[in-house]
């Protein structure tokens, strides 16, 4: 039987397949990363509450520990002696993520090219990509899904540097609801990097992508509003990730399944940069010691609550802004932290149900949809 031409194969080097191969980089796996992007750019900017340590630290752009919630009541400031919100611009994460594969044992990236079919072939597997077929021992496939969520996250975005001073830089403005855009529950999300230099985003919870043309004259709008003066787009983002709970393929048939496919988006948040270290952390450590990955990042209580807390925004986005100020005015800064970007424990889960209103959740719980 030929030996396979590497002991894992990831397809997609992406946040999850990058931060996947650094990991494996200092073992003695042999590992080939198939990414169709001939070059890195600097596409998105990772933000999240900081849980744990991870080999991009250094790439943290700026970090704060004061947010805004603005609801029906008006403004909720919170603030953490513990819980960062960090956010890692792509750009440094992919130059990082190429420097410790480089200097790792036996990992390589083909760029420019496309992974297609995944076929059994003996004791492993075939990988056809653009140049040519690959044998693996295991296979790591975090490609985007190709399946559509029934609820998602939509956003558009626009680093901006304007004339005047009119951002607060201690400050985000995490989730400010404004009159619904959408038919789903929508808000305006700051990240201020100076007193002139901010990522300006419009957001919805929603079933299906609102659409460039709503999300552009929103955008336009909310940027307008804030009376900037004479401005510069630095850097454009757009995204439609995944929330529905279940939505993940863990493992299809033996290839393992990460990234957002693989449920690394905390699915009653969108959350995803947390929780693909965790999974890489996971994957790393089962690969190396031989066994069968779990991709699994959570606990079934935080599956059930989910599900619940999603069927009450999909059936009830009117409700959306009041449940998430309430969240925000009534559980302590780091148990919310946590259970936001899916690092959950026990004692946050119960905080979190505590604090909601029982009844939309005891119906939304009886008569799953
Ligand atoms: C604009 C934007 C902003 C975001 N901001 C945040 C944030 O602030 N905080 C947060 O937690 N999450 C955020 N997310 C969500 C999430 O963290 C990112 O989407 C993250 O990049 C997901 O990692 P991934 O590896 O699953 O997907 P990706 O990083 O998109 O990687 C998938 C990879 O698969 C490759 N690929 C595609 N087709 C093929 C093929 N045929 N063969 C091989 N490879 C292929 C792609 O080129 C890509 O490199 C954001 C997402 C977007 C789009």
């Amino acid at each position: 039987m030929p030996m396979p031409d590497v002991d894992v194969a990831i397809l997609g080097g992406g946040c999850a397949g990058l931060s996947l191969a650094v990991r494996l980089a200092k073992s003695d796996l042999s590992v080939r990363v198939i990414e169709p992007r001939s070059k890195y750019i600097d596409d998105r900017a990772w933000s999240f509450w900081r849980t744990q340590s991870d080999p991009f630290e250094d790439c943290v752009r700026e970090e704060w520990t004061s947010w805004t919630v603005q609801g029906p009541q008006g403004e909720t400031l919170r603030s953490s002696s513990s819980m960062r919100y960090q956010t890692v611009k792509s750009g440094a994460f992919y130059n990082r993520a190429l420097e410790l594969i480089e200097q790792g044992n036996d990992t390589s990236i083909s760029m420019g090219t496309h992974a297609h079919g995944v076929s059994r072939a003996g004791d492993c597997w075939q990988v056809d990509t653009d140049a040519g077929s690959l044998t693996a021992t295991n296979v790591v496939d975090t490609r985007p899904p190709s399946r559509v969520p029934s609820y998602g996250q939509f956003f558009l975005g626009r680093e901006i540097k304007t004339e005047r001073p009119v951002f607060n830089p201690d400050v985000v403005q995490l989730m400010h609801f404004r009159r619904a855009r959408s038919g789903g529950v929508d808000f305006v999300y700051i990240l201020p990097f100076a007193i002139d230099q901010a990522l300006v985003e419009v957001t919805s919870f929603a079933p299906h992508n609102p659409g460039q043309e709503v999300f552009t004259k929103w955008l336009d709008e909310e940027i307008n509003a804030l009376n900037p003066g004479q401005m510069e787009t630095l850097r454009t983002e757009a995204g439609a990730l995944p929330m529905q709970a279940g939505f993940a393929d863990h493992n299809l048939d033996g290839i393992i399944r990460m990234g957002l496919g693989g449920g690394a988006a905390r699915p009653s948040t969108g959350y995803a940069f947390a929780r693909n270290q965790l999974q890489s952390d996971q994957v790393a450590a089962a690969l190396v010691s031989g066994q069968v990955p779990d991709t699994r990042l959570d606990s079934v209580m935080t599956r059930f609550m989910d599900r619940v807390f999603l069927q009450v925004l999909a059936v009830k986005p009117e409700r959306g802004p009041a449940l998430f100020e309430t969240l925000f005015r009534n559980v302590s800064p780091d148990r919310l932290e946590r259970f936001l970007s899916g690092s959950t424990r026990a004692v946050d889960l119960l905080s979190v149900m505590t604090a909601l209103p029982p009844l939309p959740f005891l119906y939304a719980a009886a008569f799953p949809k």
